[in-house]
C-alpha cells in the first residue's frame, strides 16, 4: 500500500494542488492529513473541498481548533491571530462542520495520525528532536505515527523499545528504508508554509510493500498565492515569508 501523507496545508490551494498532483502521479492508494487544513492561507474552502474530495484520514491541527473556538489563541503571535481572525468570517458553515468532526489522533492498522505529539495531543507540542520523539514514540502502537505541526520535515526510526534507540534523518527531502525497524515517526514538513528556509511545498509517501519512506518536495506558484494573501487583507508577512520558506 502507498500512503500519502499531506503536512500542514494552511488554506494555500496553490501548494495543495501541486502536492497532490505529485501525490497522484506516484500512485498513493490512501491519503492523510496531519492537521492544520486552515490559518494563514487565504483559501481555506477550496483546501477543505480537495481534501474531503481526496478522502483523507485527517486529525484535528490548533489552528483548526482555533477557529472552531476551541483553542485560545492568546498564545499565537499577532500574524496568526489575524489570520484566525480573517478565516473565521471566511469560511462557511460546511467547513466548520467538518473542522468540528476532527479528532485530535486517528488510527489506521499501519499508521497513527496526530498534529503536534502522541503523549499530549490536545497540548499541540511540536517534535522537532529525539527528545520530543522518544515521548512520542513511547506510545506509538502503529508501525508508522505521521506528525506535523513544526512545518520541519524529520524522520524518527526506532529498532527496539530500548529509549536510547534512536536514529534522525534531518533533512529537505530524506528518503529511508524502514525495514528492520520497529517504529517510524515522521514529521511530514509543511504543504503550505515549509519553514526550513526551502520554500518548497512538502509532502511524505511511504510504501508499505517495499519500505521505503520518504519525504519530497515539489516547487509550486508561491507568486499565486502571495497575490491572493494581499488581496484578502491578510498581513503582508503572510505572504513574504513563503518566498524564503521561514
Ligand atoms: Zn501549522
Amino acid at each position: 500500500m502507498r500512503i500519502g501523507i499531506l503536512g500542514d496545508i494552511h488554506g494555500n490551494m496553490e501548494a495543495l494542488t501541486a502536492v497532490v498532483a505529485a501525490l497522484r502521479k506516484e500512485g498513493v492508494d490512501e491519503w492523510v492529513q496531519v492537521g492544520d487544513l486552515v490559518g494563514y492561507g487565504p483559501e481555506p474552502s477550496a483546501c477543505i473541498d480537495l481534501v474531503r474530495e481526496l478522502g483523507c484520514h485527517v486529525c484535528l491541527g490548533n489552528h483548526d481548533a482555533a477557529v472552531l473556538g476551541l483553542l485560545d489563541t492568546s498564545y499565537f503571535n499577532n500574524f496568526a491571530r489575524a489570520a484566525i481572525h480573517w478565516t473565521c468570517q471566511n469560511l462557511r458553515p460546511s467547513d466548520l462542520d467538518y473542522l468540528r468532526k476532527l479528532q485530535l489522533t486517528v488510527m489506521r492498522p499501519d499508521y497513527t495520525v496526530v498534529h503536534g505529539t502522541l503523549h499530549m495531543p490536545e497540548q499541540f507540542g511540536y517534535v522537532i528532536s529525539p527528545v520530543e520523539a522518544l515521548d512520542s514514540l513511547a506510545l506509538q502502537t502503529t508501525p508508522f505515527c505521521f506528525v506535523g505541526h513544526s512545518h520541519v520535515p524529520a524522520i524518527y526510526l526506532q529498532r527496539s523499545a530500548n529509549p536510547r534507540d534512536i536514529e534522525v534523518v534531518y533533512h529537505s527531502e530524506p528518503e529511508v528504508s524502514v525495514k528492520g525497524y520497529q517504529r517510524v515517526l515522521m514529521n511530514v514538513g509543511s504543504v503550505g508554509q515549509p519553514r526550513d528556509e526551502d520554500p518548497r511545498a512538502a509532502y511524505a509517501i511511504v510504501d508499505t510493500l517495499t519500505g521505503i519512506a520518504a519525504i519530497r518536495r515539489v516547487a509550486y506558484d508561491i507568486a499565486g498565492v502571495q497575490r491572493k494573501i494581499r488581496q484578502a487583507g491578510l498581513p503582508e508577512m503572510l505572504a513574504n515569508r513563503l518566498s524564503l520558506g521561514v
